[in-house]
């Protein structure tokens, strides 16, 4: 159940925002506020914001922040609402600031290789923006063609190149963040190495906006790698997919893009994009090189037996670039192919990467015994896999059930193998009930008190990660 309690006195708040920032975009009509009720996590409960604000600079924030602390009023920072946990969606009375006009790539520096950012640039126009200046920024999360880096820095969000190049937190050198009292702290900056005091940055970046709001970053770029070498491998079990996963680890190559999608996962992809993908195999995995020349050729010449061994049953390389941005696109649009075939549920669960075999036996058994489609696809490279549970639109109230019991064994299978409940979507809402769980009551406590000194009025977005 969703809180319907309102806290705080939200009218004067509305009085006071329009009293000291008369340029402000300040949504107050019901369309608007429902549109910023939900993330894409449409299935949980989420409450009707007061009102949603859309600063333009930090000073608006600081004043935001102030006045909301003034008037006991809760903050929901969102970015572009892509989020699955919940961590956006909106609390009942709260005020949603949306970051998406703060959308300035402020500075691209060739010299130190950062570049400089307002939170709600989307992470494909960052992309856009440093290629043009041959650069390249590395963190590709599927949703890279809507989501902003605003988002990515509170979800520390991964990808599908983060098996090299690391997850956003990896990216981040600075940052400027709103705290929870209005103070505007300057974390870092272009600095490689800087170990003066805690390391702020890692905490905040994954906090879920309930540490800080975030108004700027400066992020690491590389010079652009040459385009990719691109190579499919198709296999006849789960199990041989996963092996391959183990082995391709074991071998110390360094592929930019492993990832894996299932037979029904394929299958649905293939109805929608046409892509003509082995519908007969159990598994496929997307392996690619971005080493220069014949370097990436002879990285997927090194890839290609160890698949084999595993157990594929056949290997393909891409024809040419378009081709591969084609098969790179269909393993991006898994989850909106899946949504065809129902209601799609993803979850998020990660393991350590020997384990992927034993963990998709796992997710198989699991489907089965709920009486539950499920396709499962990933950055298997990490880990981190998505298993998909297709709802019946006919019979959803059923289904849900069938569902949760599904989800808390899914988890448990998880943490059984030394995993995680998030790889990548963090904890939100969505998974609050597990936290303890995995990490302890000792741990949860500690991540309680650092709560509690930086935010001790539980303002910044209540009631997310932490129960
Ligand atoms: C089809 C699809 C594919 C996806 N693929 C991936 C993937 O490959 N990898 C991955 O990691 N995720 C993926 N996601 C999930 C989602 O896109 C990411 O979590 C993304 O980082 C969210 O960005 P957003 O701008 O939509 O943020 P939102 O959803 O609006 O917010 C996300 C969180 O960040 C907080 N936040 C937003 N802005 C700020 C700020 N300025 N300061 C502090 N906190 C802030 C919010 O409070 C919330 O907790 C996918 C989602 C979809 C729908």
């Amino acid at each position: 159940m969703v809180s319907t309690e309102i806290r705080g006195d939200g009218p004067a708040l509305l009085r006071a925002i329009e009293a000291r920032l008369p340029e402000l975009r300040l949504l107050t009509d019901a369309v608007d506020r429902e549109a910023h009720r939900r993330d894409e996590t449409a299935y949980l409960p989420a409450g009707l914001p007061l009102a949603v604000a859309v600063p333009e600079d930090t000073a608006q924030v600081v004043e935001l922040v102030r006045l909301c602390g003034k008037h006991d009023v809760p903050i929901v920072p969102r970015g572009a609402g892509t989020g699955l946990s919940g961590g956006s969606a909106g609390i009942e009375g709260a005020l949603t600031i949306a970051f998406t006009r703060m959308n300035r790539v402020l500075e691209i520096d060739h010299e130190n290789l950062t570049v400089t950012t307002q939170p709600g640039v989307v992470n494909a126009d960052l992309k856009a923006a440093v290629a043009a200046e041959g650069l390249f920024y590395a963190p590709d999360p599927a949703s890279y063609e809507t989501c902003t880096i605003g988002g990515n820095l509170g979800t520390n969000a991964g990808g599908l190149c983060c098996v090299k190049y690391g997850v956003t937190r990896d990216a981040v050198l600075g940052l400027e963040v709103v705290m929870a009292d209005a103070t505007v702290v300057r974390l870092g900056g272009k600095n490689v190495k800087d170990v003066a005091g805690y390391g702020l940055i890692p905490l905040l970046v994954g906090s879920q906006g309930t540490l800080g709001l975030m108004t700027e970053a400066t992020l690491r770029v590389r010079p652009t790698p040459p385009p990719r070498a691109t190579m499919l491998a198709f296999f006849p079990t789960l199990e041989t997919a996963g092996g391959a996963v183990a082995g391709l680890t074991r071998s110390g190559l360094g592929p930019v893009t492993l990832e894996l999608m299932d037979q029904f996962t394929i299958r649905a992809v293939d109805d929608v994009h046409r892509l003509g993908l082995d519908r007969d195999a159990a598994a496929m995995l997307l392996v690619e090189s971005d080493l220069p020349g014949d370097a990436g050729r002879v990285e997927l010449e090194g890839a290609e037996p160890v698949c084999t061994a595993a157990g594929a049953t056949l290997v393909i390389r891409a024809a040419d670039p378009q081709e591969a941005e084609w098969l790179r696109e269909g393993r991006r649009l898994a989850f909106r192919a899946l949504e065809h075939l129902g209601v799609a549920r993803m979850e998020d669960i990660g393991v350590p990467r020997g384990r992927i075999p034993a963990m998709l036996r796992a997710i198989e058994a699991i489907a089965q015994r709920h009486g539950l489609p499920v396709g499962t696809f990933g950055h298997a490279g990490d880990g981190n896999l998505h298993p998909t549970f297709i709802l019946s639109r006919d019979d959803e109230d059923r289904s849900i059930v069938r569902l949760e019991a599904a989800r808390q064994d899914l988890y448990q299978a998880a943490l059984a193998l030394g995993g995680t409940v998030t790889g990548e979507h963090g904890i939100g809402a969505a998974r609050r009930d597990w936290l303890v769980r995995q990490r302890g009551e000792a741990a949860v406590d500690v991540m309680r008190a650092i709560k509690h000194a930086l935010d001790p009025r539980d303002l910044l977005n209540p009631g997310r990660v932490l129960a």
